[in-house]
């Protein structure tokens, strides 16, 4: 069996592989590791292995860890859907949110945002799937949504998200991601991030101009759901 530290190992090669080909700087793509439904152990065995940014799904769960982990040096993303009674505590106990797909969900991040922290950096979740996807706004949503969530004072609009229908056909992977790579050049807003990439796809949403890649298999192995 594998390490978490192997499996560190590994994927930072596949990252620093992908850059190569797309003639990019490795390190204008972050390595966020998610890890809903692994325990805390293993965050930090994966601190120990060079990593800072964790990814979590689910508040509770997410809280938890964060408590026994308040030790470490870490940066928290909320990745996962956010209902309306989940924000003040999402605005409070994390850094990034890369899941915002509605313009009253990001209201409510930055009325309740800590004024003692930072502006919250905001990704907009968008979907590029159809019918495939129930999470992000449509590309025809995007324009107003993204205007609309710039302008308010406690968050960051950093960039887009998005989760692909997973496929490993590579030529359909480049289409889902090229097209959110496009989607974010015709905003007219200043972003530095994309969001996009995960265990299976992680090479060609680098082509496309990923700056984090999401990653929980590759790094932690498969999940037990029925175990949480
Ligand atoms: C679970 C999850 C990931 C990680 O997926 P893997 O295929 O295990 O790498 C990435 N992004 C989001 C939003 C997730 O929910």
């Amino acid at each position: 069996m594998s390490t978490i530290a192997d499996n560190v190992l590994r994927v930072s090669a596949r990252i620093r592989q992908a850059a190569a080909a797309a003639q990019r700087d490795e390190a204008d793509v972050g390595l966020l590791a998610v890890s809903k439904t692994k325990p805390a152990a293993a965050v930090r065995e994966a601190f120990g292995a060079g990593l800072k940014d964790f990814g979590e799904n689910y508040l509770q769960e997410a809280l938890g860890k964060q408590l026994e982990l308040g030790d470490l040096p870490l940066t928290w993303h909320f990745i996962g859907p956010i209902q309306s009674n989940k924000t003040r505590a999402i605005a409070e106990h994390f850094d990034w949110v890369h899941s915002v797909d509605r313009l009253k969900i990001a209201q409510r991040l930055s009325e309740q945002r800590p004024a003692e922290l930072p502006p919250l950096n905001i990704c907009l979740q968008v979907n590029v799937s159809g019918e495939a996807s129930k999470s992000g706004c449509t590309p025809a949503e995007l324009p107003a949504l993204a205007a609309a969530v710039a302008a308010l004072p406690n968050l960051r609009l950093r960039g887009l998200m998005a989760i692909p229908e997973p496929t490993e056909d590579r030529a359909a992977q480049d289409a889902a991601f090229g097209a959110v790579q496009r989607l974010q050049a015709q905003l007219d807003l200043p972003l530095d991030t994309l969001s996009m990439g995960m265990s299976h796809d992680l090479e060609a949403a680098i082509a496309h101009g990923a700056t984090w890649v999401r990653i929980g298999t590759a790094l932690f192995g498969a999940r037990d759901y029925g175990a949480r």
